[in-house]
């Protein structure tokens, strides 16, 4: 960092970073920015820094600057890969027939898995009784976001309606005339 301080005779110097506290910087978007002010000001000024001799230091800089940048963004889309593989998990468990469904001789209909464009799926498995003949069905539906908002909501009401029926049909009951 010896000869940085001539930097101070140019216009629009970027700050000086010390590049091994680099990699100890997580705000991708100040990351960024340091990157582009740098790009600028080297592009702008790259023969008068050759010639001061601090062009490499400032290279190192903006080059560890770059590193860090892509270091966090691999580290983010590790992080997203990994949430979506979970929820892929998640789909794919609510879509499958429990243990106890594959040994009570369940199996998957043909043509049976219907994909919606909000991102509701269902699949049906069927199983044949012991005359062959019938075929009781079980469906799973994995729900989209929206529709799966809809259903505990109408769970939740569901509950609040069967509460008020229990009250209201308790009206009339014989313990409660005065
Ligand atoms: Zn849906």
């Amino acid at each position: 960092m010896l000869n940085l301080c001539h930097l101070n005779q140019f216009k629009n110097a970027p700050p000086i970073v010390n590049p091994s506290k680099i990699n100890s910087i997580t705000d991708i978007n100040y990351l960024l920015d340091l990157e582009y002010k740098y790009d600028n000001f080297l592009e702008a000024n790259q023969q008068l820094l050759d010639l001061y001799n601090i062009i490499d230091e400032l290279l190192d800089i903006r080059n560890a600057i770059t590193i860090q940048i892509s270091r966090l963004e691999r580290k983010r889309q590790i992080i997203e890969h990994n949430k979506k593989q979970e929820k892929e998990k998640k789909k794919k468990h609510s879509l499958n027939l429990t243990q106890d469904q594959r040994d009570q001789g369940y199996s998957q209909c043909q043509n049976s898995i219907k994909e919606y464009k909000c991102g509701c799926k269902i699949i049906q498995y069927k199983k044949h009784n012991q005359k062959q003949r019938e075929i009781p069905v079980i469906q799973k539906h994995h729900y989209c976001f929206k529709h799966l908002h809809y259903l505990k909501t109408k769970h939740i009401l569901d509950d609040e309606l069967t509460k008020i029926n229990i009250e209201l049909s308790s009206i009339t009951k014989k313990e409660n005339e005065l």
